[in-house]
């Protein structure tokens, strides 16, 4: 019976490159979240020929929603002929900015020696193409599957979801009864497992100072100096500190089992863009946005605490030393248990469909798994997608036919194990 499922994808390979090349030749640059609307209509209108019930729904209010670039998502569903769980495959749409260096237009679709290039090919039109294709032939080769099939396709996932996946899970769309397990085709390789993301801290330091004619800088105070003792103590103190932190954690790559500061930008003194030359003046203000990535050993009230204490030590220690902190975002650390129904679903896929032991990992950064957990309270979640992480957000980005057809063939048997869980 699975063999008819595997052929079925076989068969389907030039409409899973095509459909593939559609998607990815729909523009939606995020930000400013462009080209949203046209992109869901083509995935919903898609799955409505299909069977599926469409909603479509906008995440108003939402960071970035306007009229001229709506938040639009669109989520497909099929309930089956007799009542069953329900299993939900969640990517976004959105990609990053092109940039620089690419060899051909990023949104003109390239297939070329086994692959398709293009902005968003990797990360993650080719991971929700294979897990339409793998839906698609499923529900062909089993008309009357128990249960219910859900696709959807969501914003703003590159800008923190809050338009897309988040908006959903606030709605209960992302919570049990009404939906039970959740893969989303992130490219985290075919034969790897990820089960969750390590957490994030943004945060705002300002040291303050006092402007002064820079001529005579004794009469001011510097923010910049007492920016580079905050540097200084971050060299000294901190970073060794956070390089000694292991984790249970199995993050790939390896370099990020531990927990890591970038220090995300500086700005101090005068504005960056003016014309002709600078006024002398001593800047009263210096500002560092962090972005620390955190462990599941570590709660975030410390991760936070280790910070400020540092500023606080140096109040105490540097004469006029004054600072200001402000939380720009976070989201906590997430591990699915490798026992949960979709992890044992997905790895029995994986070993059927690649022979293989699959690889069970954790993201560096977070995506949308964090919003599903927190808002929605499902934990039943993880990512499994075609692709390499690695070549996500880089110029001519690309996604392996093979590896998607692979992954699609482990999407659709795991969705049937689901789905088919207990029954004969
Ligand atoms: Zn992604």
């Amino acid at each position: 019976m699975l063999d008819a499922l595997h052929s079925r994808i076989a068969d389907k390979r030039d409409d899973l490159v095509a459909l593939t090349c559609d998607l990815v030749a729909i523009p939606t640059i995020n930000p400013p979240g462009d080209a949203y609307v046209p992109c869901a209509k083509f995935l919903g209108e898609r799955l409505r020929r299909r069977g599926f019930e469409i909603a479509y729904i906008r995440g108003t209010d939402t960071p970035g929603d306007s009229d001229r670039y709506p938040r639009m998502n669109v989520i497909a569903r099929r309930q089956g002929s007799r009542p069953g769980p329900c299993v939900h495959f969640n990517s976004h749409i959105d990609v990053v900015a092109a940039g620089h260096g690419w060899t051909s237009d990023p949104f003109t679709p390239v297939v070329r020696d086994g692959r398709i290039y293009g902005r968003g090919t990797c990360d993650m039109k080719g991971g929700l193409a294979a897990s339409v294709i793998a839906m698609e032939a499923l529900i062909e080769a089993f008309p009357d599957l128990p249960g219910t099939l859900e696709i959807s396709g969501t914003v703003d996932e590159e800008s923190g979801g809050f338009g897309g996946v988040a908006h959903l899970a606030a709605q209960g769309l992302f919570s049990r009864p009404r939906v039970d397990h959740v893969i989303i085709p992130e490219p985290l390789n075919k034969d790897r497992i990820c089960l969750g993301h390590r957490g994030v801290w943004w945060a705002e330091i300002e040291t303050q100072g006092r402007i002064a004619h820079g001529s005579m800088p004794f009469l001011g105070d510097c923010g910049v100096r007492h920016m580079a003792a905050v540097l200084n103590a971050f060299e000294t103190e901190l970073f060794p500190a956070l390089s000694e932190r292991r984790t249970e954690m199995p993050i790939a790559p390896e370099g990020a089992r531990r927990s890591t500061l970038n220090i995300n930008s500086i700005h101090g003194g005068m504005e960056e863009d003016f014309d002709g030359l600078p006024s002398a003046c001593v800047p009263d203000s210096c500002r560092m946005v962090i972005d620390r990535r955190f462990l599941i050993e570590e709660p975030i009230e410390t991760v936070k605490a280790e910070v400020t204490g540092l500023l606080d030590r140096l109040a105490t220690s540097r004469p006029d030393f004054r600072y200001r902190i402000r939380d720009l975002f976070e989201a906590l650390p997430t591990m699915t248990e490798r026992d949960a129904p979709v992890v044992l679903g997905v790895a029995e896929a994986i070993r059927s469909v690649l022979g293989k032991e699959p690889d069970y990992v954790i993201s560096p950064g977070t995506y949308d798994q964090k919003h599903i957990a927190r808002i929605g309270h499902l934990h039943d979640c993880i990512a499994y997608g075609p692709g390499i992480l690695d070549l996500a957000h880089q110029p001519d980005e690309f996604v392996g036919i093979d590896d998607m057809v692979d992954s699609a063939r482990v999407m659709a048997m795991a969705a049937h194990g689901l789905l088919t869980a207990g029954r004969a």
